[in-house]
């Protein structure tokens, strides 16, 4: 199997990319923070289909990251990822150090309004300024046609599509379904942190979000449903940060009944460790 190359700085990056355009080459980028599993692998292959070239990014991010939030220890194996990407034959792998992404004097940021106001941008401040800003760097960076990005998580896709728009980044973005585990918790680098009592508590998110999406097709109030299905969670163990049915594209709150496009968001402790998930209704 040959290894995919990796390359750490912007110029390199360049250089690869713009000798793949003189050839006429498409380009796909899938912009990660490392410790891959299944859920990004089906974004990478879906990344092959989809352009010639594909450049996976392994970056974790500081500035998407609060004070007190798990930057320091978040999963990090490089081999294993390499290793994963070779398996899948993709191009190349951009792995930049934060001094690459950061240099001395760093002082811009991208801030989408609105959608930042909920859900994950309510409960972590900051957090999408750091997403926008470093996903908009990698768009410059690589200067893909495409870049591939995760509905599990939506609101991040949501706000990526808006800057994107809002600054005229010439790329088109695509979103991949989300990928479960067989019992249905959505995979995620951070479900490592759990232990096996929580690991086999933590299905049972999805599993009330299932069931609560079923009543509200039906036409029960997101209110009387979602009081129902947070008193299960934090019995089952769970402390909610939120449950919440929103429109699926303005993300404005539905209280009562469900009359067009919306979906569940969660975001759920089990010990210290923040589980998200979001379904369609
Ligand atoms: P992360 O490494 O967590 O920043 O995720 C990188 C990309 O993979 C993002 O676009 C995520 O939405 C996506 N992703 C993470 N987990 C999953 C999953 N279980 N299914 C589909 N996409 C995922």
């Amino acid at each position: 199997m040959t290894k995919t190359p990796i390359v750490r700085t912007v110029a390199a990056l360049r250089k690869k990319v713009g000798a793949w355009r003189k050839e006429g080459k498409s380009v796909a980028l899938v912009p990660t923070m490392g410790s891959l599993h299944e859920g990004h692998l089906s974004l990478v292959k879906l990344a092959r289909k989809k352009a010639d070239k594909v450049i996976v990014s392994i970056f974790v991010n500081p500035t998407q990251f609060g004070a007190g939030e798990d930057f320091t220890t978040y999963p990090r194996d490089e081999k294993a990822d390499r290793d994963k990407l070779s398996a899948l034959s993709i191009h190349l792998i951009f792995a930049p150090k934060v001094t690459e992404m950061y240099g001395h004097g760093f002082s811009s940021e991208v801030s989408v309004h609105g959608l930042t106001e909920v859900l994950c941008g309510a409960s972590r401040p900051g957090h999408f300024d750091g997403v926008a800003t470093v996903v908009t760097k990698l768009l410059l960076q690589a200067a893909p046609d495409i870049a591939i990005f995760g509905e599990k998580d939506y609101q991040q896709l949501l706000v990526i599509r808006r800057f994107v728009q809002d600054l005229n980044i010439p790329v088109k973005i695509a979103g991949g379904a989300i990928v479960r585990e067989a019992d249905g918790l959505a995979m995620s680098s951070r479900n490592a942190y759990l232990n096996s009592k929580q690991r086999a508590t933590a299905p049972l998110l999805n599993k009330e979000m299932k069931s609560a999406a079923k009543k509200l097709k039906v036409g029960e109030t997101s209110k009387t449903v979602l009081s129902q299905a947070s008193k299960n969670l934090e019995k089952a163990g769970f402390r909610l940060d939120y449950l919440e049915v929103r429109h699926a594209q303005t993300l404005e709150a539905i209280e009562g009944k469900v009359t067009g496009p919306a979906r569940l968001f969660a975001a759920a402790f089990l010990g210290k460790t923040r589980l998200i998930d979001n379904i369609r209704i």
